[in-house]
C-alpha cells in the first residue's frame, strides 16, 4: 500500500498504517506529493519531507507492525543528483522515450512560486524502440545532462524542479 501524504490526508497517516496491519499488506511507501501544478496546490497539498518524517516516526512508535516501510523523498536529499537519481537510472515511457525522469518524459508541469506559473519541460535523448537503450544512454548530450546534476549544476530542464538537492530546489 503506497500513502502519498498531503495536507489533506497527512492526519490519517497512523491510521492508514493500523488499516495496512489489519488488511496484512506486505510492505508500505509513504512518500511526499511531489507535483505540483499551481500556486494552490501549494497551498492546499505541500507539507515538508521533514513534517512527515516526523508524523510517520511517531506513528510507529511502540508499534511492531509485521510490514516493512519504504520511504521516498523522506530521506537527506542528495548532495549532487536528484530524487529521481537520473545520474544512475532512466525513466522510459509505454512508446519507449528514454528520459532522465518521469517529470521531463511525460511532460509534468512543475509549479515554482518564483515563476509564478507552472513551466513545462520534456526532454528525451531516443526511443529503445529504434536503438539500443547502452547507446542512448551514452549519448553526448544525455552524458553531459547527467554529469551536470552529478557535479551539483543544474541542466535548464530542472530549474524549479523540487526534486533538486535542497540548495538547489525551491522548497527544500
Ligand atoms: S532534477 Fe531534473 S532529472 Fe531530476 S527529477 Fe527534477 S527534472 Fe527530473
Amino acid at each position: 500500500m503506497s500513502f502519498v501524504a498531503n495536507r489533506e490526508n497527512f492526519a490519517d497517516l497512523p491510521l492508514f498504517l493500523e488499516l495496512a496491519e489489519d488488511l496484512g499488506v506486505d510492505s508500505v511507501a509513504v512518500t511526499p506529493k511531489f507535483l505540483l501544478f499551481s500556486r494552490e496546490d501549494l497551498e492546499r497539498f505541500y507539507v515538508s519531507a521533514r513534517t512527515i518524517e516526523a508524523k510517520l516516526s511517531s506513528a510507529l512508535k511502540n508499534k511492531n507492525y509485521s510490514f516493512s516501510i519504504r520511504t521516498t523523498g523522506l530521506e537527506p536529499y542528495p548532495e549532487n543528483d536528484c530524487f529521481a537519481g537520473a545520474v544512475n537510472a532512466a525513466f522510459i515511457s509505454a512508446s519507449g522515450l528514454v528520459s532522465p525522469c518521469c517529470n521531463l518524459g511525460h511532460p509534468v508541469p512543475r509549479y515554482n512560486p518564483r515563476w509564478q506559473k507552472p513551466k513545462y519541460f520534456f526532454l528525451t535523448f531516443g526511443n529503445v524502440c529504434q536503438r539500443p537503450l547502452d547507446e542512448i544512454w551514452n549519448l553526448p548530450f544525455y552524458r553531459d545532462f547527467r554529469q551536470k546534476l552529478s557535479q551539483g549544476r543544474v541542466p535548464l530542464e530542472c530549474r524549479g524542479c523540487h526534486l533538486l538537492p535542497a540548495k538547489k530546489g525551491f522548497l527544500g
